[in-house]
Formats: structure tokens, C-alpha cells, sequence
């Protein structure tokens, strides 16, 4: 009896994948392009088993296995998607469960990375014929909506913002920047648009035009390319009764956020505009990984306020919410550099604690057992 006693104190608490103790982080590889093939580059990424990645320069389909003996170029991620993923996939696996817990009144936030061209937007935005983890995510929103409730209380809010050199503006109504204010719930960007969503199909159009107003500088790397951060958030506000019966307003709130090319400045354009430009990318994505460092250090201070960024992600990263990061990676050898970059930023995101596993677990957890039981118990069973 004891043993199985001691059997169920071993075993971890109640935990579904979203209530992790730590960000969940995803590696989802491109297929190649056209341009990349007309070069002549050769594919340097292989994904195994849907985890496991395997970076060299000099790749060929059969020598994986010699691969693995590279160390320091062998990734593991909670889930790695090869370029023949879909968008479905890609959205069901990372941020399905986070709009759920969106609508329990959670915040949660995906954030993609990766250099410049490794198919951020892609990802994040998609196309019309293939949508992306927002629109997809938003789909699911309302699908979910429907199904919950019928008397139609929950009130869907969307605003979609970028970060352009320093300076916050509002994609959905452009115009001067915006000012950031700090107050109880948290950084608010005064003024900027709450957009009312009724239906997912104008959700598609809107965040298109949104992503139209988006500045972008044409760079040698990628002609499209934008050098801002987009941040969409996606408030859901609802009605429900407590235990008491008394009517509370709960708010979820998900945040989707398109970053800009991770990429050195310098490695693109050295043009005043442009490194001014990079200069802040730079400062930016620098501020974000400090905060990854402070936080993987697990350090009192995490710098926020060092850059626009960052002050907007303050509660999307660490904290009380529930955090995806999605790294882009282009498979070709001419890539090599930024793909290792980016997987090693992966690699040390996986590390950054989050307080949402407890604050969840708390509420699913059995009556506390405490060390001492359990030292109890081993007692026991060592006299038996
Ligand atoms: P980023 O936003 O990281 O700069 P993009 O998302 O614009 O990169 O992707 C660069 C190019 O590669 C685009 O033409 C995009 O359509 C294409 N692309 C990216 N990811 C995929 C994918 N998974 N499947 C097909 N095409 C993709
Ligand atoms: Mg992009």
C-alpha cells in the first residue's frame, strides 16, 4: 500500500502542455526558395522525429546519423515542424491550446523569431489561400466562442501595433506614434485602436491592410522584408458568475507577435537610415535577450523598460502568461549563420521559468503533500 502511496506522490500534478513551467519553444523550417536553389545553396537543417534538429553545412540526405555525434549542432524543441508542415498543423500544436486558455480569462503569447526571409509572416500572417496562426488562431476563437455560449457575452477586441525603430504605431489606424503609459494592469499604448471583431472572414482583410501600413525597408537580404516588430493582441472579455453567483468580468488577452529580422545590421546595409534603423532592431532585440538571460537566470530585475519592445511584452514573457516562441529557419547553407543564431536563442529560451505552471497547478493540485509525508513514507518503507 505504502509503495503505492509513495507511487502517487511521485507523480507530477495535473498538468496540461500550456501550464508549463517554462516557455514552449517550436522550430518550424521553411522550404527552400526559388532564389536559394537558383544559387545553388544546399540544405544544411534536417528534422527528425519532429523534435530533434540537426544543423550542419554540409548536409546531405544520408549522413544524419554522423550528425548526431556534432555536438553543439543538435537541437531538441517540444516540437520541430519540417518545411512540409501546414498551417494547421503549426497552429494546432503551438497556440490552439493558449486561445483556451485565452477564453478562461489567461493571457498567452506566441512570438515568432528568426532572421529576416526564415518565414515569420509567413507563419504568423500566411496568405489568403493559407492563413496563419493569427488568423487561424482568431478562427478558433469564434469557433470556440460559439460553442460555449449562446447568449453571446463574450465581446472580442483586436489591435495590431508595431514597433518601428523605437516608436510604437497603430497598424489598424495609422498615424503619429503612440505614447506608452504604465498603469495598473499593466503598459498600455494610449489611444490605440480596440477594434470590435463580429466574424473571423473580415479578420483576414483587416490584418492584411494592418500589415500593408507596416514600414518596411527594401534590404539586400529580402526584398519584402520588414524591419518591425507586429504585435497583435486579441482581448476577450467575458461575463460569468463566481461561486457566490455574482456577476465578474474576466479578460484573456493573446498576444501574437511578428518580430522583426533577427539579423545583424550590418550584415544586410550600412546606408545612415538603414543603421539607424538596425542600430534600434538591434537595441530592440538586444532588450529581448537580456530579458531571456535575466529571466533564464532567474534575477529579480528583468530590464523591460530597456526598449519599446520589451515594455510591451513585459507580461508575455515570463510572468503569469503562457508563452510560445515559434523560431523560422531557412534550410539553405547560406543561411548557416542566422539558422545557428536563432536556434541557439531557441535553445536558451527553453530555459526561462514562467509562473503560470503554478498559479494553474495550484488550482488543479490535490490538497498539498508536502516533502515531509513523503519522507515519511520512504522511512517507512526502508524499516519494511
Ligand atoms: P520573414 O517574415 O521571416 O522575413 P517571410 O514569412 O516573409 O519571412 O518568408 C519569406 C518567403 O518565404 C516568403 O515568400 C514566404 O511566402 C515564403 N515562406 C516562408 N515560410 C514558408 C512556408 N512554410 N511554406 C511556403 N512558403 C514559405
Ligand atoms: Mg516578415
Amino acid at each position: 500500500k505504502n509503495v503505492q502511496e509513495l507511487e502517487k506522490l511521485e507523480t507530477v500534478p495535473v498538468k496540461t502542455r500550456i501550464c508549463g513551467s517554462r516557455i514552449m519553444v517550436f522550430v518550424r523550417l521553411r522550404p527552400m526558395g526559388k532564389k536559394e536553389k537558383e544559387m545553388g545553396s544546399r540544405c544544411c537543417v534536417r528534422i527528425v522525429n519532429r523534435r530533434d534538429v540537426f544543423l550542419t553545412e554540409f548536409a546531405n540526405e544520408n549522413d544524419y546519423l554522423r550528425l548526431k555525434r556534432l555536438r553543439g549542432r543538435h537541437f531538441t524543441f517540444d516540437s520541430s515542424f519540417p518545411d512540409t508542415a501546414t498551417q494547421q498543423e503549426v497552429y494546432s500544436t503551438t497556440t490552439a491550446d493558449l486561445v483556451e486558455a485565452v477564453l478562461q480569462g489567461r493571457n498567452g503569447s506566441v512570438f515568432c523569431y528568426g532572421a529576416t526571409g526564415a518565414g515569420k509572416t509567413y507563419t504568423m500572417l500566411g496568405t489568403v489561400e493559407n492563413p496563419g496562426v493569427m488568423v487561424l488562431a482568431i478562427k478558433d476563437l469564434f469557433t470556440k466562442i460559439r460553442q460555449r455560449s449562446c447568449d453571446g457575452n463574450h465581446v472580442v477586441h483586436l489591435s495590431y501595433l508595431e514597433v518601428y525603430n523605437e516608436t510604437v504605431r497603430d497598424l489598424l489606424s495609422p498615424g503619429r506614434p503612440l505614447v506608452l503609459r504604465e498603469d495598473k494592469q499593466g503598459i498600455i499604448a494610449a489611444g490605440l485602436t480596440q477594434y470590435r471583431a463580429y466574424s473571423t472572414d473580415e479578420v483576414m482583410a483587416l490584418l492584411q491592410q494592418g500589415n500593408h501600413n507596416r514600414t518596411t525597408e527594401p534590404t539586400r537580404v529580402n526584398e519584402t522584408s520588414s524591419r518591425s516588430h507586429a504585435i497583435l493582441q486579441v482581448v476577450v472579455e467575458y461575463r460569468v458568475r463566481d461561486e457566490a453567483m455574482n456577476v465578474v468580468n474576466r479578460v484573456g488577452k493573446l498576444s501574437l507577435i511578428d518580430l522583426a529580422g533577427s539579423e545583424r545590421a550590418l550584415a544586410t546595409d550600412q546606408r545612415t537610415l538603414r543603421s539607424l534603423e538596425g542600430a534600434s532592431i538591434n537595441r530592440s532585440l538586444l532588450a529581448l535577450s537580456s530579458c531571456i538571460n535575466a529571466l533564464v537566470e532567474g534575477k529579480k530585475h528583468i530590464p523591460y523598460r530597456n526598449s519599446k519592445l520589451t515594455q510591451l511584452l513585459k507580461d508575455s514573457l515570463g510572468g503569469s502568461c503562457n508563452t510560445v516562441m515559434i523560431a523560422n529557419i531557412s534550410p539553405s547553407n547560406l543561411s548557416f549563420g542566422e539558422t545557428q543564431n536563432t536556434l541557439h536563442w531557441a535553445d536558451r529560451a527553453k530555459e526561462i521559468r514562467t509562473k503560470a505552471c503554478e498559479e494553474m497547478s495550484e488550482e488543479i493540485q490535490q490538497p498539498p503533500e508536502s516533502e515531509t509525508d513523503r519522507a515519511k513514507l520512504l522511512l517507512e518503507l526502508q524499516k519494511e
